[in-house]
């Protein structure tokens, strides 16, 4: 019953609350007014009651509002904090720390049985040049599309965080080898649209990525740095590709 009208009054708004708890104190101030005052002074047992309304809606209402005001921000504040704590404020991906949380629980759930999916490690080229050329601001509107671009190319299950700086990676939920590589060349790809959308002239905005398989057994570090070495082929390879450990293994 107690969490159930806690649950009920946290529901309210800010109004709402302030006048639940002079609604309370006048359910408790009236009834004792109306046993003091009947028994001891029956003849102003009316007027008293309500005086004792005016003086418990004039004084409860100010105070129960200001302390519900109060208590609405602490809670939008604990709730930006906590978002922040996971999000990065850019971007709106997760940040490092929670992608590595989420895609290790992701890791531990496979058990050693079976791959738990695939990790994508993307770092966008020659990024510096973009801040050089059109400005630090520019270069956040490319990284905040650069985001919706690898968003809109993964499916709910998927994990998505900015790892820090302009480097993003993914984690394909139980994908196989050849859904992992169409996903990736479908992110290299759709990245490329974002030199136009945010009007961009002079070059085109790619990405290299490092594609690594999680093998049954293996822990989120160890294909981690197999995503990361990956990646730095890609880069020494010429950027805007894809390199998967088939790849890793062919020269160039
Ligand atoms: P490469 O192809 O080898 O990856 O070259 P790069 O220029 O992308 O690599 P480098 O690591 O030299 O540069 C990364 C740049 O990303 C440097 C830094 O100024 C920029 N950067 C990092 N974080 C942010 C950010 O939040 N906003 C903006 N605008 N730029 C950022
Ligand atoms: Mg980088
Ligand atoms: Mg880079």
């Amino acid at each position: 019953m107690q969490r159930f009208l806690f649950k009920k009054f946290n529901n309210l708004s800010v109004q709402g609350k302030s006048m639940a708890i002079v609604v309370a104190a006048l359910a408790g101030a009236d009834p004792m007014t109306f046993l003091f005052y009947g028994l001891f002074f029956h003849d102003r047992l009316m007027l008293d009651l309500i005086f004792t309304s005016i003086i418990v809606v004039t004084v409860g209402w100010p105070i129960a509002y200001f302390f519900m005001r109060q208590h609405a921000e602490l809670e939008s504040m604990a709730g930006k904090l906590k978002w922040a704590a996971h999000f990065d404020d850019l971007t709106k991906l997760t940040n490092r720390r929670t992608f590595i949380e989420r895609a290790d629980a992701l890791v531990q759930s496979a058990g050693s049985g079976r791959g738990a999916g695939a990790l994508l490690y993307i770092d966008v080229d020659r990024f510096k040049s973009i801040n050089d050329t059109h400005g630090h601001a520019a270069g956040d509107r490319a990284l905040e599309a650069l985001a919706s671009a690898i968003r809109s190319c993964i499916r709910d299950g998927d994990l998505a965080g900015r790892l820090g700086g302009e480097e993003f990676a993914v984690f394909l939920a139980g994908a196989d080898h050849e859904q992992a590589n169409r996903v990736s060349q479908r992110i290299r790809q759709s990245v490329r649209a974002v030199t136009e959308a945010i009007g961009i002239e002079d070059r085109v905005i790619t990405v290299s990525i490092g594609m690594a398989m999680h093998i049954p057994g293996q822990s989120l570090d160890e294909t981690l740095s197999l995503a990361d070495r990956y990646l730095y082929v890609a880069k020494q390879r010429g950027r805007d590709r894809v390199i998967d450990e088939d790849a890793f293994l062919t020269a160039a």
